[in-house]
């Protein structure tokens, strides 16, 4: 099941060309809309679920569900990332509702969020 980027909640980070969901797909599939300077999953039907661009999103903007197997839209995995970014807590619900979290350690990136746009924020990514 792709992901999807939430146009509510997606900031368009602020403008930038190579925002992180973008750079760190590795299919590519990512693109922004540039009327809206909303990012939206351009080719659903060839992603993965890897989740770079789910981690890596600063607004946690992008949303994964799990496989129908697994509970379709009732369950969710969702990762949550502190200001630190030195570590993801990834809150799981199942199809009864219950919620679980597990915290996993993160390996920290020190790249710019875009370094294609003169004055960009620079920023770490959590992968
Ligand atoms: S990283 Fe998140 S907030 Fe930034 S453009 Fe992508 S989906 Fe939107
Ligand atoms: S889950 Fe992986 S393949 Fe799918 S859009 Fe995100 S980074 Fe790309």
């Amino acid at each position: 099941m792709p992901v999807y980027v939430n146009p509510n909640v997606c900031n368009g980070c602020n403008g930038a060309a190579q925002p992180p969901c973008i750079r760190m797909c590795p299919g590519d599939l990512i693109v922004k809309d540039l009327l809206t300077d909303k990012a939206y999953l351009k080719y659903p039907e060839d992603c993965w679920d890897c989740l770079p661009c789910v981690k890596s999103c600063p607004e946690e903007a992008i949303d994964f569900y799990l496989s129908y197997q697994m509970g379709f839209k009732n369950a969710s995995l969702k990762p949550h990332i502190p200001k630190t970014r030195d570590h993801i807590v990834w809150e799981s619900i199942d199809t009864h509702g219950k919620k679980e979290t597990f915290t996993i350690r993160t390996k920290i990136l020190d790249i710019e969020i875009d370094e294609k746009v003169e004055g960009s924020t620079p920023a770490d990514f959590s992968i």
